[in-house]
């Protein structure tokens, strides 16, 4: 008799919930032949059939094992919907995160896919075109400026493009071109087709590149045509045309047949820099952003499966995009925190894609103006290559930055010790009003939301906190009522201080306040507020941002939110109206934030032809990121943090984890913290390794929600040193009371 005949054939699957560790199944004769690593199977577990990947054969387990091994319910994908190089990312990221692997796996997957049923094509056979009229003009749609930059659109990519296309580079795009189909502007077509979408629009390239470009970009296609993993920095500064390198190299791949992926920040805060790559590239690019529809992103992640469309442009979750033959991986502003995820998989997406880049063999390049310490160390150790962009495209000159020093611009006097002088202060006043005068525009930055940032009372002293959460309520005068930032839970502004009764002090200037003092002060200007207060859609986004383009806005207020790559040419003064804001977060970061935020605001400004000024109001002139950013000294700044943060041992000279706890039951939670800081304790290596554990202490924010929360922090010369600690924590986690909830943060971001 034949062994082989009763042979039961094992294999590994990673399952699609939160457990670790890979599970063993049987599978059946039937479904052998259909499968292949990475497609999705149908698998039981526990009392319910779900999810899971086939990661390759297992070997036969144990006897008593045996028994209880399960056969497969069914294969779901004739191709894997999973490639090898996407297995391979989520085996990297499960283990450095410390996440199982079967739920890596499934976030990567479109929704279409991350339930257990088979593969729909999403791809309809009828692709809907739009055609701008003839003679169709934007000029005539000046009141309707959503609409207005939708027919620019179109006509800047030839005047024909797919609904879906527009509806990719323009959140809300849908709306305004109905709206446009009504006015005879535009025409809708349908088309039965085969490709995702037409071939052959056109591009809008500059003539000449910047001698600086021009020695980015060969050195860039070398790097290209040698292959090979090759991690590269570009640092240029605002407006050193950083863009233009990115499109080059991504349009020298795709010439080449290669594959190309570019992760971006936000894209509802830069449609320009997608409306660039769109209008260089056409259908081409498959755009991922949180705004689409579940068909939407089912279907830009089939033509990529499919190698129909072969460059990615997204935000963080498109480093799981399964873009085909992988030549070029871009990160564009490379420091925003953004690029951190922080919840559930708690990845850094811009370390994964360094990561990808290695294990695809080929070029990364990280672009910033203000790179992370993190990666400028690794370019001054040689791990990635440098190269700089100093020069403003056409030779702009960099914007002037001047101090306003708040302590003898804005001095608190006896009379005004218990109310907040104006914000604007007479020098800004005075180059705002000459700005406006030139017929030019103004930003004003300040990272406050709300009328008062927080109410005093004037008998006890005390804060007006969130009855939920450990924060200040912010005041809305608008609406007259207070708001936490963290759980959204409002109330009107109370009469007076709960405790005692006395006053409440309105302290701490928020944009809505600035509104105020603008409109006062410029009763003719016309003003936007861009905050997430003022701006709840992308729609609104979109309007506010292309009408301020159009320069129908003279003033932009906001928060960081006006930061972003904005390229407004009219801007010629920006006021960053009190830079200490962030400087005092209990985060060891919060200096290289403060820089960076500053930077990129003073960025806006001179982006025309004509010169940009900046002004830097603050109570800290001698601060360390404020004087630096005024010298525009990145360099000094860099290397005093670095120095610091060495001292100190934090990242990049260290590596860090943080465990996060959170629990309705003040009392266990304090519990759990105290018993994992045991184990972690007991786990450690000999002090020699250098491995250091902070707390448990109360997080800085110690309730959210209602939620108690404790944290405690490993910090290790290497991230390998970190494990000894964390596998013990990791063990005890199943002791731990279901009420105590509990997250692994490596490399985290923020402390708060
Ligand atoms: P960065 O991202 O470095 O701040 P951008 O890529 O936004 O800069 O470029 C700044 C501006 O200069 C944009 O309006 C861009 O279209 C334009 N630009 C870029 N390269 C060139 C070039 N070689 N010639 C003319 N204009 C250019
Ligand atoms: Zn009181
Ligand atoms: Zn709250």
């Amino acid at each position: 008799m034949s062994q082989a005949l009763f042979e039961r054939h094992y294999v590994a699957v990673a399952v699609g919930r939160p457990v670790r560790g890979e599970f063993t199944y049987e599978a059946p004769d039937a479904l052998r032949p259909r499968l292949q690593p990475g497609v999705r199977v149908k698998i039981p577990f526990g009392r319910s059939t779900i999810l899971g990947f086939y990661l390759g054969p297992a070997p036969t387990p144990p006897d008593e094992v045996v028994k209880k091994v399960r056969p497969l319910s069914a294969v779901l994908d004739s191709e894997p919907a999973l490639t090898p190089d996407v297995v391979e990312l989520c085996r990297f990221a499960a283990q450095h995160y410390r996440y199982p692997l079967g739920e890596v796996l499934r976030a990567t997957l479109p929704p279409g896919l991350s339930t257990p049923k088979e593969e729909k094509a999403a791809r309809p056979d009828v692709v809907h075109f739009v055609q701008a009229a003839d003679g169709a003009d934007p000029a005539t749609l000046q009141r309707a400026p959503a609409q207005q930059a939708t027919l620019s659109y179109l006509l800047a990519v030839g005047g024909r493009a797919s609904v879906e296309e527009v509806a990719h580079a323009i959140p809300g795009a849908r709306e305004h071109l109905r709206a446009l189909v009504k006015k005879g502007l535009v025409r809708l077509e349908a088309e039965a087709v085969d490709r995702p979408v037409a071939e052959g629009l056109s591009s809008a390239r500059p003539a000449a590149l910047t001698p600086e470009q021009a020695v980015a970009v060969a050195h860039l296609e070398g790097l290209l045509a040698a292959g090979g993993f090759t991690p590269v920095l570009l640092q240029g500064v605002t407006g050193s045309g950083k863009t233009e390198v990115y499109l080059r190299v991504v349009e020298r791949a795709l010439e080449q047949g290669h594959g190309a992926l570019v992760l971006v920040p936000e894209i509802a805060l830069t449609p320009q820099l997608v409306g660039r790559f769109r209008s260089r590239f056409g259908p081409k690019v498959a755009v991922l952003h949180s705004a689409l529809t579940d068909t939407e992103r089912l279907r830009a992640w089939q033509h990529l499966r499919r190698a129909e469309v072969k460059v990615a442009v997204g935000v963080r979750s498109a480093v799981w995009a399964p873009v085909a033959d992988l030549r070029v991986i871009v990160v564009d502003e490379e420091h925003d925190p953004s690029f951190k995820q922080d919840d559930k998989l708690r990845y850094q997406a811009r370390d994964l894609a360094v990561v990808r880049a290695r294990q695809a063999g080929c070029l990364v390049v990280l672009g910033s103006a203000t790179p992370s310490l993190e990666t400028l160390e690794n370019a001054r150790r040689g791990r990635y290559q440098h190269l700089h962009l100093t020069r403003r495209v056409d030779d702009r000159p960099m914007p002037t930055l001047e101090l306003v020093d708040l302590r003898v611009e804005r001095p608190r006097t006896e009379e005004t010790a218990d109310t907040e002088p104006p914000m604007l202060s007479a020098t800004l006043t005075s180059a705002m009003r000459e700005t406006l005068e030139r017929g030019q525009q103004v930003i004003l930055f300040l990272n406050r939301r709300g009328h008062a940032t927080f109410l005093t009372c004037e008998v006890c002293g005390q804060n007006l906190k969130c009855t939920e959460c450990d924060v200040c309520m912010t005041y809305y005068r608008g609406p007259n009522r207070v708001l936490c930032h963290y759980c959204g839970r409002a109330h009107p502004l109370p009469r007076g201080c709960p405790e005692c009764s006395g006053p409440l002090l309105q302290l701490g200037v928020g944009t809505e306040r600035i509104e105020a003092e603008v409109a006062e002060a410029f009763p003719q200007a016309r003003v936007g507020r861009l905050d997430r207060d003022a701006v709840t859609t992308n729609e609104r986004l979109t309007d506010l941002l292309s009408s301020f383009a159009r320069r129908e806005l003279d003033i932009l207020i906001g928060t960081q939110m006006v930061a972003k790559g904005h390229d407004f040419p009219g801007v010629t003064l920006v006021a960053v109206l009190l830079a200490d804001s962030a400087l005092s977060l209990p985060d060891f970061r919060a200096a290289e934030r403060t820089f960076h935020l500053l930077t990129q605001v003073a960025g806006r400004a001179g982006r025309g032809v004509d010169p940009g000024r900046v002004l830097v109001q603050t109570y800290n002139p001698e601060a360390l990121p404020i004087a630096a950013m005024l010298r525009n000294d990145f360099d000094g700044f860099s290397a005093a943090e670095l120095r610091r943060r060495k001292l100190l041992a934090w990242p990049p000279l260290t590596r860090m984890a943080a465990v996060k706890l959170e629990s309705d039951s003040a009392e266990r939670c304090a519990q759990a913290a105290q018993r994992l800081a045991a184990v972690a304790t007991k786990a450690m290596p000999p002090p020699s390794h250098g491995v250091r554990l902070l707390g448990p202490a109360p997080a800085p924010i110690a309730r959210i929600k209602g939620k108690t929360r404790w944290q405690l922090v490993l910090k290790a010369p290497t991230h390998a040193a970190l494990a000894g600690p964390l596998d013990a924590i990791e063990r005890e986690l199943a002791e731990l009371p279901s009420s105590v909830r509990v997250a692994i943060d490596v490399d985290p971001s923020a402390m708060l």
